[in-house]
């Protein structure tokens, strides 16, 4: 028998990601690749990049440029670059950095079996299309074995919001939901696996409308059909756009059992004026008033946002009206970032606040955002949560997993293992986790 060929993936930014390069390296699994962790001993290295972050072009070339050792010690080594900057670059790439080998698109992926058998013909091979065929109808079959007890299984793909510094509506196109039964089947056989928590995901995912039994199925019919599943325990979403934070949805989190006190809910900015030039059609008031309506239906919900500071025409007043915001959503997590231009964008062509303003105001919503966050955290200790044990913690003895909220909990001496679900009192509160011990 033929030594197993090695995959090494490298995973640039969303949950969405995780799951394609999983998908990615199942599909290659199909042509003898098995992963490896390290890119000194791969056969074929491929890097599954986001678009998000500021450069992220140039940071995919420059990482690209410290493979050309590896190349060189082994010509048959393949380099190939998928995710949103490869939708992004295209063919620029194989012209800028011409060790690569294999440019993918996030639509495209089920069809690297035959991009790799091209690359071993000694041809480049490039699909950044968005095809006609459902490319998780192609990779259908997943592997059977056992895996870690939370998954991410993708659901819905691409946005129509077009919000205007994103680019995620030019890089994974138009927004598109999965039949519902297909994914019914996925989660099925992820249980079967060892699953027992699953996040489902979506660039839009309460935007979710696939089809169903019934005409077009909500998120919220999506989860309570899972909730029907045995063995699987948690559900949750992310991420999900204020404007589809239906009603149903809403009395789900109140009502579902399996359905996790946690919510991912982004509204960027706290001023209207910004609101309304971010096009994200909703104002900082109808924000408050949906996390008032989401907190009625299920109290202790623990809140996340998105951030934006920086954006073109931000004024200090502007900025204040964030910082309002916040204090009175007073989220458990927030993610902050200063708005980077992505051209092509709308907002790319305006004026831009300068760079010393945009790095203080980061600060200044990054320190109250911390604040409120240690104080959530502190909050729990001496209440019971559940925890999902997923993996040893540094410590001897220790095991850690995560609450219904989200935190990570360490239990120390406890007998337990990876997929239990266990009642824990929490009795310290630490820098970004909880400890706690079995009740
Ligand atoms: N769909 C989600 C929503 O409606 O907010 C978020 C998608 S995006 C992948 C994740 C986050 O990256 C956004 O919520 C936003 O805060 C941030 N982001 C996107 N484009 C950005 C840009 N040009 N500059 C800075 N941050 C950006
Ligand atoms: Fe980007 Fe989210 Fe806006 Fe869609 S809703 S354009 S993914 S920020």
């Amino acid at each position: 028998m033929s030594e197993p060929k090695k995959l090494f993936i490298k995973t640039y930014g969303c949950q969405m990601n995780v799951y394609d390069s999983e998908r990615m390296a199942e599909a290659l699994g199909g042509q003898g690749y098995v992963e490896t962790q390290s890119p000194d001993d791969a056969d074929m290295i491929l890097l599954n990049t986001c678009h998000i972050r500021e450069k992220a072009a140039e940071k995919v070339y420059s990482e690209l440029g410290r493979f050309k050792g590896l190349k060189a010690d082994k010509p048959d080594l393949k380099i190939g670059v998928a995710g949103c900057v490869a939708q992004a670059e295209g063919e620029e790439i194989m012209r800028r950095q011409p060790l690569v080998d294999l440019v993918v698109g996030p639509q495209s992926y089920h069809r690297l079996p035959e991009m790799e058998a091209k690359t071993r013909a000694g041809e480049k091979a490039l699909d950044t299309d968005f095809p006609e065929e459902d490319k998780f109808e192609k990779l259908k079959s997943r592997p059977k074995a056992t895996r870690g007890p939370t998954a991410f299984l993708t659901v819905q793909e691409g946005c129509d919001k077009f919000c205007a510094f994103c680019v995620v509506p030019y890089t994974r196109g138009a927004e598109v939901s999965r039949p519902a039964d297909r994914i019914l089947t996925e989660a099925r056989d992820l249980v079967e696996r060892g699953v027992r928590e699953i996040t489902l995901l979506g660039q839009n995912v309460n935007a979710y409308h696939g089809a169903g039994p019934n005409g077009d199925t909500s998120l919220a019919g999506l989860i309570w059909e899972l909730n029907k599943i045995d063995g699987l325990e948690r559900i949750r979403f992310t991420t999900s756009h204020p404007n589809d934070m239906t009603d149903d949805l809403i009395e789900a989190h109140g009502t579902c059992d399996k359905l996790m006190p946690y919510l991912h809910l982004p509204v960027q900015a706290g001023s209207d004026k910004i609101l309304k030039r971010m096009n994200r059609s909703h104002t900082a008031d109808s924000y408050l008033r949906l996390v008032e309506r989401i907190r009625a239906a299920r109290p202790d919900i623990l809140m996340s946002g998105d951030f934006i500071v920086g954006f073109p025409e931000e004024t200090e007043e502007d900025f204040q009206a964030t910082l309002d915001l916040v204090e009175e959503v007073r989220y458990g997590y927030a993610y902050s970032f200063k708005y980077s231009t992505r051209p092509g964008t709308p907002a790319a062509e305006r004026p831009q606040v300068p760079e010393d303003k945009a790095t203080d105001r980061l600060h200044r919503l990054q320190a109250l955002i911390t604040r409120h966050q240690r104080e959530v955290q502190d909050d729990m200790v001496g209440r019971e949560v559940r925890v999902l044990f997923e993996k040893a913690g540094r410590l001897e003895g220790q095991m850690v997993g995560k609450s219904e909220y989200l935190h990570a909990v360490h239990v120390g001496g406890a007998n337990v293992t990876s997929g239990d679900l266990r009642r824990v009192r929490i009795t310290a509160s630490g820098a970004n986790s909880l400890a706690g011990e079995l009740v």
